[in-house]
C-alpha cells in the first residue's frame, strides 16, 4: 500500500460508536473479537483476496463473508449484474425473470432438487425447510447434530456452533422449553438411531461452524439409510457448501441425494438470500398450492437474484479445481508451518474449505473441536495473524474460505505470514 494521510476515521473511534448504538457494536456475533480480544477492524473496501480498513491498513481476507464470497471482493462482474439490476428497481413484490432464472441454475446443478424457494437469509430456509418437513411427514420431531449451525431460528439453535460456540453459550435465553422440545441433538459422525416419530434430520454435509469437520466415510449413507427406513425427511443444510464444494454441492460430492436442501451464503453473490429445495412432491406442499405456510417481503429479490445466477453462471468444473488446488496449497504450506515450529495442529481441507484445529487430536465431532479450542492456542494465531496483516475469523470455530481472488501470490504470502506469525507467537 503507497503511503496514506491521515485516515478518517480509526477503529477504536468507530468501535466506540457502534457500541453506542448497536449492541456489542456488531450485527452478528461472530463478528465481535469477545473470544479474541481486541476491537474489531471496520471494513472500508475490498477488493479480489485483500480487505481495507478505515485506518487504511490491508488484510488478506479469509472470512469472505463467512463462505457468501467466492469470486473474491468487489468482482466486476457481480458489480456490473448488480448495478445493472438496481437501475430498475430493487424489488417489486411481484414474480420477475430474475428469480425464475436464478431457481433455474440451482435446480439444474443439484441432482434431486425438483424445485426451490428463495428466501432473504440462511435461516430462514433451514426454519421454512423444517416447517415444510414437519408439513409433509405430519411429526414434529427433528434430530441435529451438535455443533452443526442452521441459523438462529428457535427450534433449531440448539448444540449449534459458530457465534454460539464462541460465546460458550449453550443455547440462548428467550427460547421457551416448547420451541426445542421437539430438537433432538446428536453428536456428529454417528449414525443415530431413528424411527416413526422424527419428521426430519437436519445437517451439515461438511460441519463448517465447528472449525472444518468433514463426514466420516459412511456417515451420510448411514444417514440416508435410517432416513429412508423410517420415511424421515433428509435435509442437507449446504448453506455453506453449496456451490462452494463443487458444482452439485455436496450431495453431488459425496454421492448421497437427501430429500431436502438448504442453500445460501454463494447464491446470493454477497446479497442477502438463502433457498430450501427438495422433491417436487414436497416442495408442493408449500403455499399458495400446499397448506404449509411461508412467506418474505424481499425473498427472490431482482438484486439478489441478478447477483447470485452471475455468480453461479461463472461458477463450472474448472473454478471449483482451481479453488481446490489453492485451497490444498493454504493448508499444505499452513501445515508445514505448524510441523517446522513443533506445533501441534490439523489443518483439514475439503474441496475448497480449510480449517484449523490445535493440538494432537484428530477433530471429528463439537466436542473434540471445544477440546481443541480450549488449549488457547486460537487467539494468539489469530491476534499474531492480524497484525501481519492477514484477516482469519475472529473466533476459533469458523472455517477459513479461500476463494477465487486468492491466487497463489496471496496463499504463498499468507504461509509465509503464518511462519513469522508463528515465531512471534513462540517467543
Ligand atoms: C450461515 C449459515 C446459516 C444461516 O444463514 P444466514 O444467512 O446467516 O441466516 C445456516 N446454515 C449454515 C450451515 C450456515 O453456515
Amino acid at each position: 500500500m503507497p503511503a496514506q494521510s491521515k485516515p478518517l476515521h480509526s477503529n477504536r473511534e468507530l468501535f466506540d460508536r457502534a457500541c453506542r448504538v448497536i449492541p456489542g457494536g456488531v450485527n452478528s456475533p461472530v463478528r465481535a473479537f469477545g473470544s479474541v480480544g481486541g476491537t474489531p477492524f471496520f471494513v472500508a473496501k475490498g477488493k479480489g483476496a485483500y480487505i481495507f480498513d478505515e485506518e487504511s491498513k490491508t488484510y488478506i481476507d479469509y472470512i469472505q463473508s463467512y463462505g457468501a464470497i467466492i469470486l473474491g471482493h468487489a468482482d466486476e462482474r457481480i458489480t456490473a449484474a448488480i448495478r445493472r439490476a438496481a437501475e430498475f428497481g430493487s424489488t417489486y413484490g411481484t414474480p420477475t425473470l430474475g428469480e425464475v432464472t436464478l431457481a433455474e441454475l440451482i435446480v439444474e446443478r443439484v441432482d434431486g432438487c425438483e424445485m426451490v424457494r428463495l428466501t432473504s437469509s440462511g435461516t430462514e430456509a433451514a426454519m421454512s425447510a423444517i416447517r415444510l418437513a414437519r408439513g409433509f411427514t405430519g411429526r414434529d420431531k427433528i434430530l441435529k447434530f451438535d455443533g452443526c449451525y442452521h441459523g438462529h431460528s428457535d427450534a433449531l439453535l440448539v448444540g449449534g456452533g459458530s457465534g454460539v460456540a464462541s460465546l460458550g453459550i449453550p443455547d440462548s435465553v428467550g427460547i421457551p422449553a416448547g420451541a426445542v422440545a421437539n430438537t433432538i441433538v446428536a453428536p456428529y459422525n454417528e449414525i443415530p438411531l431413528l424411527d416413526e416419530s422424527y419428521a426430519a434430520v437436519i445437517v451439515e454435509p461438511v460441519a463448517a461452524n465447528m472449525g472444518l469437520v468433514p463426514p466420516l466415510p459412511g456417515f451420510l449413507e448411514g444417514l440416508r439409510k435410517q432416513c429412508s427406513e423410517n420415511g424421515v425427511a433428509l435435509i442437507f443444510d449446504e448453506v455453506i457448501t453449496g456451490f462452494r464444494i463443487g458444482e452439485g454441492g455436496a450431495s453431488k460430492y459425496f454421492g448421497v441425494t437427501p430429500d431436502m436442501w438448504c442453500f445460501g451464503k454463494v447464491i446470493g453473490g454477497g446479497m442477502p438470500i438463502g433457498a430450501f429445495g427438495g422433491r417436487r412432491e414436497i416442495m408442493e406442499m408449500l403455499a399458495p398450492i400446499g397448506p404449509v405456510y411461508q412467506a418474505g417481503t424481499l425473498s427472490g429479490n431482482p438484486i439478489a437474484t441478478a447477483a447470485g445466477a452471475t455468480v453461479l453462471q461463472l461458477l463450472d468444473a474448472e473454478t471449483f479445481r482451481v479453488l481446490a488446488s489453492r485451497a490444498e496449497r493454504l493448508s499444505l504450506g499452513l501445515k508445514e508451518v505448524f510441523n517446522n515450529a513443533g506445533i501441534e495442529a490439523k489443518v483439514p481441507r475439503l474441496s475448497s474449505l480449510v480449517g484449523i484445529f490445535f493440538g494432537a487430536e484428530n477433530v471429528t465431532n463439537y466436542a473434540e473441536a471445544k477440546r481443541s479450542v480450549s488449549l488457547g492456542m486460537y487467539p494468539k494465531f489469530f491476534n499474531e495473524m492480524l497484525t501481519l496483516g492477514v484477516a482469519l475469523a475472529p473466533g476459533p470455530y469458523e472455517a477459513l474460505f479461500p476463494g477465487l481472488g486468492h491466487g497463489e501470490k496471496e496463499i504463498d504470502h499468507t504461509v509465509d505470514l503464518a511462519g513469522e506469525a508463528v515465531k512471534r507467537l513462540l517467543k
